[in-house]
């Protein structure tokens, strides 16, 4: 029984309320845990989108800034009065005489001076060209370099006639590999309303890294801002601000980033240029082919989110373990007294009406296990009124035949086993028939009743004295010699023929006769013994009646 206790596991009480208890815990916490840090997430997406919004506006700015005062320098330039007075004259020579002219060189001479101090005040300027109407270079500031046309962007006459200015697309130098654009205004010779030629500048991109940086820097309260231009036809990476070399080795950006959405590019998760998972967003700059990609590292945008759940975690675990604890004392406080009402239940099917438990507390178990031992205590009263039903005389309180008889053999068996002699007399009630016809049963009644209480006055405690019969009793005398016996018997019929028995305003007097025995080891069993008590009381009415008489012989 304790040991099928011990095996129910997972189906046992405390088990099912520990697993309970730990799934309320674990449900909600956990649930809320994941709502509040995917809130989270979606607020710092948010935060940061609109941060990298503004942060893209000030380096578009910047930008935009960046080509106007090119876009200014040259105008500057191309409006110099030794540029169109030289240039005009040039065109003429050109127009009369063909290329090999004297005028024509020394007008060539001079522009190609002039560009080429224009060159050396700025350092930005890899070199500067006029074109004319053609696009074909007429003079440059450095002879040195590849053929300038395919630089040009194709819809240069198209730029020009719209803005008075164009820009081309980024390009890396076969050498050095620094990026570079090719820009121009249109010159005008005062001629014709018409542009006669172009001035067209090589510019280095290294500078524009600085305007990335400042502004990465500027922008970065805790993170650092990563800025990125690429080409938006193939996402070649040409300026980052973390970076300044970028361009030495041809770097693509993730294809993920490089989607487009309606709005020009949504926050992504992707790799930056050096392989980190950044999140950020691509910025399409409508004044140029380019695109800026504007992103923080993830970790970092996101610590605050992993710390929140760490800490919930944290937070959930110790929880799981108090409410686990809590459970775990809970079920043991009703686990115990259930064990101990099993327990105590088991012991009283095995017969054991002794049995009290230990009232704990005063709620519903502890209720349960008073009415318990209310019932055990109930059903021993019970069980002891059924054994004195079982064993006693109702009339008289003596034990019954059964009983007495018991007694008789159990004293026997004594006598076998230590040799402890006893003795049994025979009582008998003279002529009580008589009793009966004169009194009637009632007084009869009467009168066996206070026979009884003689024995118990006249006895020792540990004699026993009960109803044989009608009005017949049997006496067993412990460890007694036959003189003592005598003794006895004699004290017992003078006791009776001295009492008067009242009933009902009479007096009643009764003798009784007694036949003697005492055990001997010729006794096989302790029949022969009663036998020769019944022969003995036999002699002893007829010899006349309230007398005792011995018989210690077996005939
Ligand atoms: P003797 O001296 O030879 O023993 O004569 P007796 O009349 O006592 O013997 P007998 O056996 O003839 O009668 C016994 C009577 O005891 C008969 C019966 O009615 C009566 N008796 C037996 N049990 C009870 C009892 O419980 N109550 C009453 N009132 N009488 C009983
Ligand atoms: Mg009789
Ligand atoms: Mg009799």
């Amino acid at each position: 029984m304790r040991k099928e206790h011990q095996r129910l596991g997972l189906t046992s009480i405390r088990n099912r309320i520990l697993f309970f208890a730990l799934l309320i815990t674990l449900l909600p916490s956990l649930t809320v845990g994941w709502l509040i840090s995917n809130m989270m997430h979606a607020t710092l997406e948010e935060n940061l989108e609109e941060k990298l919004v503004e942060a893209s506006r000030i380096v578009r700015g910047e930008l935009d800034l960046w080509f106007r005062e090119r876009n200014y320098d040259l105008h500057v330039f191309s409006n110099s009065f030794v540029i169109s007075e030289n240039y005009s004259k040039y065109l003429e020579a050109r127009l009369k005489s063909g290329s090999n002219n004297s005028e024509l060189s020394t007008h060539l001479r001079t522009l190609k001076t002039y560009l080429k101090s224009v060159k050396n005040k700025f350092t930005e300027y890899d070199n500067l060209y006029l074109l004319d109407k053609e696009g074909d270079v007429v003079a440059a500031a450095a002879e040195s370099g590849g053929a300038l046309s395919p630089l040009l962007p194709e819809d240069m006459a198209q730029q020009l006639q719209q803005s008075q200015f164009f820009k081309g697309q980024v390009f890396f130098d076969v050498q050095d590999n620094i990026p570079f654009v090719v820009m121009g205004t249109p010159l005008f010779t005062g001629q014709s309303e018409e542009f006669e030629g172009v001035l067209a500048v090589r510019v280095s991109l290294a500078e524009i890294h600085d305007i990335l940086k400042s502004a990465s820097e500027s922008f970065s309260n805790a993170a650092v801002l990563q800025a990125m231009l690429v080409r938006l036809d193939n996402g070649r990476y040409f300026i980052t601000a973390q970076q300044a070399d970028i361009f030495n080795t041809p770097i693509f950006a993730d294809e993920k980033i490089m989607i487009e959405g309606d709005n020009g590019g949504s926050l992504t998760y992707f790799p930056n240029h050096l392989g980190e998972r950044v999140i950020g967003r691509l910025f399409p700059l409508v004044f140029t082919d380019w695109g800026l990609i504007l992103a923080e590292d993830y970790d970092t945008v996101f610590a605050r989110v992993e710390e929140t759940r760490n800490r919930n975690y944290i937070f959930i675990a110790v929880l799981s373990i108090i409410i686990g604890l809590a459970a775990f004392f809970l079920t043991k406080q009703i686990i115990r007294p259930l064990r101990n009402l099993t327990e105590g239940a088991q012991e009283v099917a095995d017969g054991n009406l002794d049995i009290r438990l230990p009232v704990e507390k005063n709620d519903e178990l502890g209720f349960a296990t008073s009415v318990f031992n209310e019932m055990v205590a109930e059903l021993s009263r019970s069980q002891a009124k059924l054994e004195k039903m079982a064993t006693q005389d109702v009339l008289t309180k003596l034990p019954n035949r059964k009983q007495i008889l018991r007694i008789v053999h159990n004293r026997f068996e004594y006598y076998q086993r230590y040799s402890i002699a006893f003795g049994v007399l025979m009582i008998d009630v003279d002529n009580f028939k008589h009793v009966n016809d004169t009194y009637g049963h009632i007084a009869g009644d009467e009168v066996l009743r206070d026979i009884g209480k003689i024995f118990k006055e006249t006895l020792r405690s540990f004699d026993s004295a009960g109803r044989y019969g009608g009005e017949e009793f049997l006496v067993v005398l412990v460890d007694s010699g036959d003189d003592n016996a005598k003794q006895v018997a004699e004290r017992i019929r003078q006791a009776v023929e001295n009492h008067s028995i009242n009933y009902e305003d009479q007096t009643i007097k009764v003798t009784v006769s007694i036949g003697i025995a005492m055990v001997s080891p010729d006794d096989t069993n302790e029949n022969s013994l009663i036998n020769r008590a019944d022969k003995a009381l036999y002699a002893a009415k007829e010899n006349g009646r309230n007398q005792t008489a011995y018989l210690n012989t077996i005939n």
